[in-house]
């Protein structure tokens, strides 16, 4: 019997190399191995005689193999199979598959399961020996994620394993809990269980419920404990501001009326010995860079340093970039796993050997700043901590520095959550919003396109791009294209990367030589990628094509349109903050989304994009079209986002405030808060 806790190593048919794949991922017990959801499942479930097969359905076939054999062809191995059942005989068919022949046993009955091709049979078919409880034929059928690196038919086989053998004897207070407020919930176990295999689809929605419900009270429970714990605390240094305070006048733009709001409200609890533990929420582009940067200034010209946190390298970069132009007069360092930069020949350049940290009053950078600053020793005066983008708002603090005195501290999200719900989950926070986007913006035109319009449409953007003299008022039209979203992980796979580098060697074959093509993502080198952002930067750029990963909270103030593939694979949220990032200097933005789907319910789904220009509509309607079999993947954009609870299901989030109530003290997920990943930098 495996528990919860179980470490991957013990698990039966898990091999030191197996080990080695999901230790890459971070995954080391039977939870975190569980924790790896489906994307989708297969409904192999429809089981049909051999002459009732239907060109173009999945079935599964329940026969004896006849005969078997394989050949090379044209240098591809070709295996063949007959196989009958009492209703008739078919010929099932293997490309380059070297398991076949040794497993198929002629005499031997299976079950296979395929689509069935127009000529009536069925290619690269699924078998397995026949059992009332199958795994991979037969039945729902779980898909997974390709960055694990295991094969689908492996990983299968070991989560079946594990689901088959999991204890499900543990007491479970939680689902104790939601009995008593007439919300019955399955057990942990069970649920997990059901998430992979589930017996019907129905049973998903169910589990994930279940999940949601554990993720949530997690996330309470611990607000709890912070709040507690931070009640006490007042050992922050007031941050004042000086007689002459004019850092909001020399600004080359003047705030929003929210922006000033929020700027003060930060400024108040700042200005207090309790430390500020404040989210500030605003949808992309409202501009919540400028109203940290005016604390963190703040902070500055009380003698303290200030940290802003950024996910990935290349934002790091990008907010000291932002910073340096507003605040040319603060000493500015970049701290990532690379080491320390500062600012030389127009671009952050690493320091061999390292400066001293005293130096700089802003500290921008990864999640390297935090083990710079909490590294023994150095003592540095911190007032200021900010988050962007990043740490589960503000829910993981063991890692600001904790000392004689207590930073203040501010996390950003572009997360919408309404204010209730804020307060029910995160009660240990206060709230800050920016409501409005800069005056100077004007709504994205949407177009949600099938396939045909795509070269129509390309040359459209193409006439832009070269009319780029009339878009003076930047100087520049950028377009970025953005690849199909391949799987729900946070980090980049290979296959994402490839579908990239494939885009763009394509989109560099089509256009004409003056429009200049690049590509960024993830996997490049940092001369690579310091070479691309530089040029674009320098807005030498006309082409963008990139993984939607590294496109997360790039500010690229000339880029008007923005072509969105595979849109059926992203939620509308994330469709959303994607959309967000042109026309950011009040140029007309276009935003071009194409899609191969033919399900009316994700065409419509898509339309809504066209017309709907609000986050918080998107992400209800997100919630509203998550139907129990389709996952789109939502959290790819945004550092928060959970794995299981949606921020827009009300519903859920006040059964789990009243589950919360009846917990005993201490009550602890099983789970311990696994599903909030904190993600890898794509960058370092
Ligand atoms: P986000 O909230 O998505 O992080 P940013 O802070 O990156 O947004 O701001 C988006 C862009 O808007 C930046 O180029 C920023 O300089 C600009 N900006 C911010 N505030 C204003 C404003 N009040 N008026 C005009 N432009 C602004
Ligand atoms: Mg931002």
């Amino acid at each position: 019997m495996y528990t919860l806790n179980t470490p991957v190593s013990a698990v039966h048919g898990i091999g030191s190399t197996t080990q080695d794949k999901l230790a890459a991922q971070n995954i080391l017990t039977v939870a975190d191995l569980l924790l790896s959801v489906p994307l989708r499942y297969e409904d192999r479930s429809d089981l049909r005689s051999i002459d009732a097969l239907e060109i173009g359905v999945l079935v599964t076939i329940r026969a004896v193999v006849l005969s078997h054999s394989s050949f090379y062809k044209n240098k591809r191995l070709i295996s063949t199979a007959k196989v009958a059942d009492d209703s008739g005989t078919t010929t099932l068919m293997w490309f380059n598959n070297r398991f076949v022949h040794s497993a198929l046993k002629v005499d031997s009955e299976y079950f296979f399961s395929g689509k069935v091709t127009p000529s009536g049979t069925i290619i690269q078919a699924t078998f397995e020996a026949i059992s009332d409880d199958t795994t991979h034929t037969n039945r729902l059928v779980p898909l997974y994620t390709s960055t694990l690196d295991l094969k689908q038919g492996t990983l299968r086989r070991i989560l079946k394993h594990i689901c088959d053998q999991l204890d499900e004897a543990e007491p479970d207070v939680l689902a104790t809990a939601s009995a008593a407020h007439n919300f019955p919930l399955p057990n942990l176990t069970s649920a997990l269980k059901q998430l992979h295999f589930p017996n019907e689809i129905e049973a998903v929605a169910k589990a994930r419920e279940r999940l949601a419900i554990e993720e949530l009270a997690t996330l309470i429970t611990h607000s709890h404990r912070i709040r507690e714990h931070w009640k006490v605390k007042n050992n922050a240094v007031a941050l004042l501001p000086s007689q002459d305070d004019t850092a909001q006048d020399s600004l080359p733009f003047t705030l929003t009326s929210s922006q000033k709001q929020s700027a003060a409200e930060l400024f108040t609890d700042i200005a207090a010995q309790k430390p500020m533990n404040r989210l500030l929420v605003g949808d992309v582009g409202s501009g919540k860079t400028i109203v940290a940067g005016l604390a963190l200034e703040r902070c500055v010209h009380n003698g303290l340093h200030g940290c802003l946190v950024a996910p990935t390298q290349m934002l790091a970069e990008q907010h000291a970039r932002t910073l340096r132009q507003f605040f040319p007069s603060i000493p500015l360092a970049v701290i990532t796993g690379k080491g320390i930069a500062l600012w030389e020949k127009e671009s952050w350049q690493v320091q061999k050997p390292k400066p001293s940290l005293h130096v700089a009053h802003l500290l921008v950078g990864t999640h390297a700043v935090l083990n710079l600053i909490n590294s023994k020793n150095l003592t540095l005066p911190v007032g200021l901590m900010v988050y962007d983008e990043q740490h589960r708002f503000g829910v993981d603090q063991r890692s600001t520095p904790q000392g004689e005195t207590t930073p203040h501290i501010l996390t950003m999200t572009a997360t919408p959550i309404p204010r209730s719900l804020m307060l029910t989950i995160f009660s240990h926070l206060d709230l800050s919003t920016l409501t409005e986007l800069p005056k100077n913006r004007v709504p994205t035109k949407t177009w949600v396109l099938p396939e045909h319009k795509r070269s129509d449409s390309f040359s459209w953007l193409l006439t832009q791009m070269n009319a780029k003299d009339t878009h003076r008022k930047i100087g520049a039209f950028l377009t970025l294209i953005v690849c199909p979203f391949i799987d729900q992980s946070k980090q980049e796979s290979l296959e994402l990367v490839a579908s990239a580098i494939k885009k763009y060697e394509e989109i560099q074959r089509q256009v004409p030589s003056n429009i200049v093509v690049a590509l960024l993502h993830g996997r490049q080198n940092a001369a690579e990628k310091n070479k691309v952002l530089r040029q674009l930067y320098l807005q030498e750029i006309d082409i963008l094509v990139s993984t939607p990963v590294v496109e997360v909270g790039i500010d690229l103030p000339q880029a008007s349109a923005i072509v969105i593939e595979a849109g059926e694979r992203f939620g509308l949220a994330s469709l959303h903050q994607l959309r967000g990032r042109v026309g950011r200097a009040g140029q007309q933005g276009y935003c071009l989304v194409f899609h191969t789907t033919s399900s009316q319910e994700t065409k419509r789904r898509l339309k809504l994009f066209e017309h709907i220009h609000n986050g918080n509509e998107l992400a209800e309607q997100d919630l509203r079209h998550r139907g129990a079999g389709e996952l789109f993947g939502t959290t790819q954009h945004g550092f928060d986002q959970l794995q299981f609870a949606n921020w827009s299901n009300f519903e859920l989030i006040a059964v789990a405030k009243q589950i919360v109530s009846e917990l005993p003290t201490g009550w602890r997920s099983a789970l311990q808060g696994r599903t909030q990943k904190t993600p890898t930098p794509v960058a370092n």
